[in-house]
């Protein structure tokens, strides 16, 4: 409590809002580097390199476009060189995130059903097959992997066979933004046409960078389909990218740390980070419990890997604790999105986290309701430590 009012705060911020993410200091120095000449054989080298990498993570063998935009930009690129105004898609709608998809595509002037939801619940396949068997005439299926807002992810792969069992050429669309590089997330096994992703989040990348990987199917759709589009044109990009080059100015400094960041999941290996992911939401799920508070995510099988939105007991602000922890001990959580405002706030695990960082941010938690005066029982902590350190948990701590 004494760095309250400081006009310096000692250590390192705790920047667990579930994106942007840390930034890891390989990654920053990787970074620091003067800009290359964009046309040299030295930058094509480093273009091959990432577009190569990105494959692996995207678990695709097709190609991955990389744009300097943000997320939004990306989701942008996806609809226009595939879709034309009119053309009906089916969207769900999740979270904050899925619902800002669906008004982007309602002002690109597509004809979009977007099925309500909860926002404790991911997509249900089932609908998924009942409404594309009722309308052959859906032109995509349009849903967010990992719903930031709520920390509730969808069943990607059961998706795609809804889409298969009722036999329909719609294509699949899916928002990795948060999960990719903390989640697992087959672009190409699960049969999805259009990923869309950017750098800051599971990519433990700074803002900046968007990306598109497409199928064959969703590059056939766009040859000859799509809305008028230049700077989001796929080909205008795969073009030069075949030999590592881009159509205009690449944010050169950032592919330097995707690079980095490339090399660094394939050191630690996609299946250690994902394991790792998991476990680290299991034990924060662990703390919230013994806390006694609710999670957010109702259906255990979607409980998102790389964040854990924690409701507040009715009558508390969850703004007004954000800000007691934020003062009190420097650390930034996720606010509540949209309809959730003020109602939940979000403890983001992912990109380049660790046991010990996890606990600082669940003391931090921990601390934070009792300064805040929130309503809860001690010993989330406790529960949380005890998972990570392997001691076999209480009962009713033991559900990931
Ligand atoms: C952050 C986020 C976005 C928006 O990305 P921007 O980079 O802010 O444009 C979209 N979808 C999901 C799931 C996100 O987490």
């Amino acid at each position: 409590m004494s760095r309250k009012n400081a006009a310096y705060k000692s250590g390192r911020h705790f920047l667990q809002i579930p994106g942007p993410t840390n930034v890891p200091d390989r990654i920053l120095r990787a970074m620091d580097m003067p800009t290359m000449d964009h046309r040299s054989p030295a930058f094509g080298e480093l273009g091959r390199t990432v577009l190569t990498g990105c494959q692996a993570v995207f678990q695709t063998s097709g190609p991955v476009v990389i744009f300097p935009s943000s997320g939004t930009g990306a989701w942008e690129a996806a609809i226009v060189n595939t879709l034309s105004p009119g053309d009906s898609v089916l969207m769900y709608e999740t979270g904050q995130f899925a619902a800002l998809w669906h008004a982007m595509a309602k002002r690109l002037r597509l004809n979009v059903t977007l099925v309500p939801g909860d926002w404790r619940h991911g997509v249900d396949p089932a609908d998924v097959e009942r409404r594309l068997k009722a309308d052959r005439d859906i032109k995509a299926v349009m849903v967010v992997h990992n719903e930031t807002s709520t920390g509730v992810t969808s069943r990607i792969a059961e998706i795609r066979a809804a889409i298969d069992r009722a036999d329909h050429p719609a294509l699949l669309m899916v928002d990795v933004i948060s999960s990719l590089g903390s989640v697992d997330y087959q672009h190409e096994a699960w049969g999805v046409d259009v990923t869309v992703a950017c750098s800051q989040k599971g990519l433990m990348l700074p803002p900046g960078l968007g990306f598109n990987a497409m199928s064959p199917k969703a590059l056939a759709v766009a040859k000859t389909g799509g809305m008028p589009r230049s700077y989001w044109d796929w080909q205008e990009m795969l073009t030069p990218n075949a030999n590592g080059f881009f159509p205009y100015t690449p944010a050169t400094n950032l592919l330097y740390g995707l690079r980095e960041a490339l090399a660094m999941l394939q050191e630690e290996g996609l299946a250690n980070v994902f394991a790792r992911h998991s476990r680290h939401a299991a034990a924060t799920r662990a703390a919230v419990r013994a806390w006694g508070l609710e999670i957010l995510c109702q259906e255990p099988s979607e409980y998102s890997p790389i964040l854990t939105a924690v409701m507040m007991p009715d009558g508390h602000d969850a703004d007004a604790f954000r800000e007691v922890i934020s003062e009190t001990y420097d650390m930034s959580l996720g606010a509540g999105l949209g309809r959730l405002k003020g109602r939940v706030f979000r403890i983001g695990h992912l990109g380049d986290f660790n046991d010990l960082m996890l606990a600082g941010t669940l003391a931090g938690v921990e601390m934070g309701l009792h300064v805040g005066g929130v309503p809860h029982r001690r010993g989330g902590v406790a529960a949380a430590l005890d998972l990570l350190a392997g001691r076999s948990p209480a009962p009713s701590q033991s559900a990931t």
